[in-house]
């Protein structure tokens, strides 16, 4: 199963917030062996997202989006992606009950724009929000599935913690586990050279990278679980370690200060 990540919202256009939503959910997913083939950046545009939507279901099964679920008017995330899937938006009691004593609890009035919030496209599965007013949605046509998140990551990360990865377990049942090699006092091309019989392996795959001042090396597995995806990964690691003795400074470690604290 493909998965595209498409971030709304003309302010990461813009370069005013770094996009973190991607990397995050870019390795929650990868740990859950759902290949994440595409990102996607779209301003708060209806025409510019209907096209994004398009696009993304001509090379993936599952499409999640975050942000644009706001009470303005240019928070149009999910009036577009009921619109693409043909459904239509209708006010649910629950939710609004909800957005009401969020607001109570806080002792504010709450605005009539956000009214616009509990309305829900028909046939969805609505995802709770513990952390704000907007809920998120998954909604599901033919084989096409398309989740909706919040954009602020305080709503998005446990709301897809609590509800989106209970769903999409069901349709995985691999993992994808990696580990990463840091070396110092080599270059990558050099560092690639020396290894590069095992640059060629497909599970568990050998990447290798720079970073500022280093050389690093992703090694990264398929497997049903944890256990099996290390069991895979060990011979690999291992010749790694032999091949490149004395570069090595650590595996899985944060960075070159860390690792000398350590010692
Ligand atoms: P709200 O209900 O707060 O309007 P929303 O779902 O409409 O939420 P946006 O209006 O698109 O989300 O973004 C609100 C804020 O969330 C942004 O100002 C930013 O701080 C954060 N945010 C949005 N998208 C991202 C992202 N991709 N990565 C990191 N932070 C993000």
């Amino acid at each position: 199963m493909n998965c595209e990540l498409i971030s709304v919202g003309t302010e990461i256009l813009l370069g005013d917030i770094l996009n973190t939503n991607v990397q995050y959910l870019s390795k929650a997913l990868a740990s859950l062996g759902i290949g994440v083939t595409h990102h996607s950046t779209v301003g708060d545009n209806r025409q510019r997202l209907l096209d994004t939507l398009e696009t993304a279901f001509t090379r993936c099964d599952i499409v999640i989006l975050t942000g644009g679920l706001g009470p303005t008017p240019d928070d149009l995330t999910k009036e577009t992606c009921a619109e693409y899937f043909g459904k239509d938006l209708y006010p649910d009691d629950r939710i609004l009950e909800e957005i009401e004593s969020y607001f109570k609890l806080k002792n504010v009035k709450m605005p009539e724009s956000n009214k616009k919030q509990a309305l829900v496209p028909e046939d969805s599965i609505i995802l709770e929000n513990h952390n704000g007013t907007a809920p998120g949605f998954i909604m599901e046509k033919d084989s096409k599935i398309i989740v909706i998140l919040p954009g602020p990551p305080k709503e998005m990360i446990p709301m897809y913690c609590e509800s989106v990865e209970p769903y999409l377990k069901k349709f995985t049942n691999e993992i994808i586990f990696s580990k990463t090699i840091r070396t110092f006092g080599i270059g990558e091309s050099s560092m690639s050279e020396m290894v590069a019989d095992l640059l060629q392996g497909s599970n568990p795959t050998v990447a290798p990278y720079a970073k500022s001042g280093e050389a690093l090396l992703r090694v990264t597995a398929k497997a049903d679980n944890e256990q099996q995806a290390e069991e895979i990964m060990k011979p690999v690691l291992d010749e790694i370690s032999h091949i490149l003795e004395g570069y090595i400074y650590g595996i899985d470690k944060n960075s070159i200060e860390h690792a000398t604290v350590e010692l």
